[in-house]
């Protein structure tokens, strides 16, 4: 069995650990180290089980904590070279990856995929077992053929639900970061994380919108967009619903 803990998720800090074995990778380290070891311990992760910390792009809100952790738990921390370099993670024990191969972490097979993004050489993830597969794409303006595949092919999507278009476009952003939102390169919304979900087939999979903007979004209305156009049951999509909030499911 993988479990997935989606320990913080949106513009705060983001953090999801993916186990399989008794062995877990933490995907982003958006908080402080004290806040996740104390989510984690929430969670019933268990720190001794973290081989690798991977890091999807250079915000903050991914890489915070990532230094102060990878330390603490004696653990390397993985990303692309772009992201390593755009980042100030301190004295770590880098390991680049390519975004073009897979490499493995314990039992899990790790394929990073590209995303759309203002960032140097971000990516998603999709993490395979013999037991499941996991998807974890946040921080992207667009899908492609790569993702949507991922989205597709998983047993559990965490995938990012970023804003509703009208609390964007009314909300108290000003346009410039409006358009930087809504564009290409900037983060997915409600309707169209709903369609690439309806295109890839809806049934089966768990689906977790992550990556919910505070300011232009809600849990609700995520959740109520995707099941209205996926068709999916609204009870069966979840979202972390305030901040502080954490999940953990099996796969
Ligand atoms: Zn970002
Ligand atoms: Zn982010």
């Amino acid at each position: 069995m993988m479990e997935v803990h989606v320990l913080a998720s949106g513009s705060d800090g983001n953090c999801t650990v993916v186990e399989c074995d008794g062995e877990s990778v933490i995907i982003d380290a958006g908080l402080s180290c004290r806040t996740l070891m104390s989510y984690m311990d929430c969670e019933g992760v268990d720190p001794g089980t973290v081989k690798a910390i991977l890091i999807t792009h250079e915000h903050s809100d991914h890489v915070k904590g990532a230094g102060p952790m990878a330390r603490k738990l004696g653990v390397p921390v993985m990303c692309t070279m772009g992201t390593y370099n755009a980042s100030s993670m301190g004295s770590v024990d880098f390991v680049p990856y390519s975004l073009r191969g897979s490499f493995s972490v314990g039992p899990m097979k790790i394929t990073p995929l590209p995303t759309y993004h203002d960032a140097a050489e971000p990516n998603a993830f999709f993490l395979e077992s013999d037991q499941g597969k996991v998807a974890v794409i946040t921080d992207t303006g667009k899908f492609d053929h790569r993702l949507e595949h991922a989205l597709g092919a998983c047993d559990a999507a965490v995938v990012e639900a970023n804003y509703d278009l009208t609390m964007l476009r009314n909300g108290p952003y000003p346009v410039s970061l409006q358009r930087r939102i809504e564009s290409d390169t900037g983060h997915m919304w409600n309707r169209e994380t709903g369609k690439a979900l309806s295109r890839t087939g809806a049934d089966g999979r768990k689906i977790f919108l992550a990556h919910l903007s505070r300011t232009n979004n809600e849990p609700d209305i995520a959740r109520e967009t995707v099941a209205e156009i996926t068709g999916i049951k609204r009870f069966k999509i979840d979202c972390l619903e305030f901040q502080g909030d954490t999940r953990t499911f099996k796969v």
